[in-house]
């Protein structure tokens, strides 16, 4: 990292052109051929193989995040997406057949084809700063479409490396980094593009929303969580309490899909915190402060953040509530909320808390959590078959892991997005391709036809109107 250059920020006036660039080089078609992206794609992985003592060491400075989670949530992950990617394309890119045809349209082939939708933004987040960056990027590339990568300047480190393995690896006529905050986003968003890929939180969501809506740009919102966990009676709550706490540690909870609180019935709670403590001490056996494994919060501003929401609740710390400002540690805290309108279960944490919500029975932990957030972006039932399948057909979200903490989000293939207010659109897998693409229609009338189609022009006589 030392032989990179500083994190600076892009200069506004620049932007237009690195724009005009991209749309420049989408406009000529050249990367359309399955030979260009394929190039592009394999340029891109032996640049993050190249840079990988890099990567982990970005990611350590940044959040302080273990080389372990490091490689399999940033790392392998995005390598992986881009093996699937090149193995699958082909195939991808294949017209896809109009299903039931009448015989009639049969020689008219009507056809989807999948082209890319142009030059993308793509606006990433600072948590997970690689995979939230590169696998949209991926799936541009993959897509055919040519992109501009606008990384989060909350991790600046994570971005310097982006931008160096980017500019190294890939053409640049196609593919630009723009580096900033909100000046230079702003003046991204003032240029018209052919989607924009946005992660980040909800309010930021809406000005994209606002400003794409003004030149009709599609857009995608990866947004944020407020997710609920629901226990049950029947749970076991041991696997509840291990696999929950699991979805706090990892990157100290800064995780869009980890629950923001857990609803537990009254009658396991008492054996669910015993477990959670015993799972505690289990996982970070010397504590969190000095812990390799565990996650620093990313800055002081989130810090701060969540410092005030802790203290705000009107709730009981049962676990943990010890914090540092000047090492930015944050440890994983357990508190047990009485009222649904608590702040801990109102706002998203985006960090380690764990408020938990005791409730009489599964008909008003449905009721909690509908109630709390409506459309969150997953939930995590624990309990029976029949009690997890009520679960899911009582409430939304924009994904689920039944017995477990946000495992769903570990699959890269599956497709991943939120619903309502979490989000609007989707990708990862076959979806990250198709998110850049545009479905077209496609028909083709063979002249042998005109014989036949001479039903549809006019005179309308009554020989050819017979019903
Ligand atoms: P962040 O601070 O990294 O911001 C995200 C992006 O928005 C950055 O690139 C930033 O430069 C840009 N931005 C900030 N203010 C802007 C403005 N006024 N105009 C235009 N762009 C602006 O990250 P964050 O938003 O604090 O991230 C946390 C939130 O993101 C949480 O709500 C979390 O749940 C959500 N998130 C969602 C997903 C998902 O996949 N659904 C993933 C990660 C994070």
């Amino acid at each position: 990292m030392d032989d990179l250059p500083p994190f600076t920020h892009t200069s506004v006036d620049s932007i237009p052109a690195v724009h005009a660039r991209v749309t420049a080089k989408f406009h000529s078609h050249t990367t359309r051929p399955i030979e260009y992206r394929l190039k592009q794609l394999r340029a891109l992985y032996w640049g993050i193989k190249d840079e990988e003592p890099a990567l982990y060491e970005a990611l350590k400075l940044d959040l302080g995040k273990s080389s372990y989670e490091s490689y399999l949530a940033e790392i392998s992950w995005v390598l992986n997406d881009i093996i699937f990617m090149s193995k699958n394309l082909e195939r991808f890119m294949k017209d896809e057949k109009a299903e039931d045809t009448a015989l009639t349209n049969l020689p008219l082939r009507p056809r989807i084809r999948k082209d890319p939708l142009g030059a993308v933004l793509v606006i990433g987040a600072y948590n997970f700063p690689i995979q939230l960056s590169l696998g949209p990027l991926i799936g541009a590339i993959s897509a055919g479409c040519t992109a501009v990568l606008k990384p989060s300047e909350n991790a600046p480190n994570a971005a310097r490396i982006m931008q160096h393995i980017i500019s190294n690896s890939l053409d640049p006529e196609g593919y630009q980094v723009v580096q900033g905050a909100i000046p230079e986003t702003t003046a991204l968003l003032a240029l018209k593009w052919d989607k924009i890929f946005y992660t980040g939180n909800a309010a930021v969501g809406t000005i994209i929303a606002k400003k794409a809506a003004e030149t009709l740009t599609p857009v995608v919102l990866e947004l944020g969580g407020r997710n609920p966990a629901i226990v049950t009676k029947n749970a076991d709550p041991r696997l509840a309490a291990r696999r929950l706490l699991w979805a706090k540690l990892h990157n100290a909870g800064q995780v869009c899909v980890s629950q923001n609180y857990i609803i537990i019935d009254r009658q396991i709670l008492g054996a669910f915190l015993l477990q959670i403590e015993a799972a505690l001490k289990e996982f970070q056996p010397k504590g969190a402060e000095g812990n390799s494994d565990y996650s620093k919060i990313i800055n002081e501003r989130q810090w701060l953040r969540l410092k005030k929401m802790l203290d705000s609740t009107r709730g009981k710390v049962l676990l943990g509530g010890k914090t540092d400002q000047a090492s930015l540690l944050f440890e994983t805290t357990v508190v047990q909320v009485n009222d649904h309108d608590d702040p801990l279960l109102t706002d998203e944490s985006f960090g380690p808390l764990i408020p938990i919500l005791p409730v009489d029975d599964l008909d008003a932990a449905i009721r909690a959590a509908n109630e709390i957030h409506a459309t969150p972006l997953g939930i995590y039932p624990f309990g029976t078959k029949a009690e997890t399948d009520k679960i899911l057909n009582q409430t939304r979200s924009g994904g689920a892991s039944v017995n477990d903490g946000f495992f769903h989000a570990s699959i890269p293939t599956l497709e991943f997005g939120g619903v309502g207010d979490s989000g609007t659109g989707s990708y990862r897998g076959r979806a990250s391709f198709e998110c850049f693409s545009h479905r077209r229609a496609v028909t083709t009338t063979p002249g042998w036809m005109e014989g036949l189609l001479s039903v549809r022009y006019p005179p309308y006589t009554d020989a050819k109107f017979k019903r």
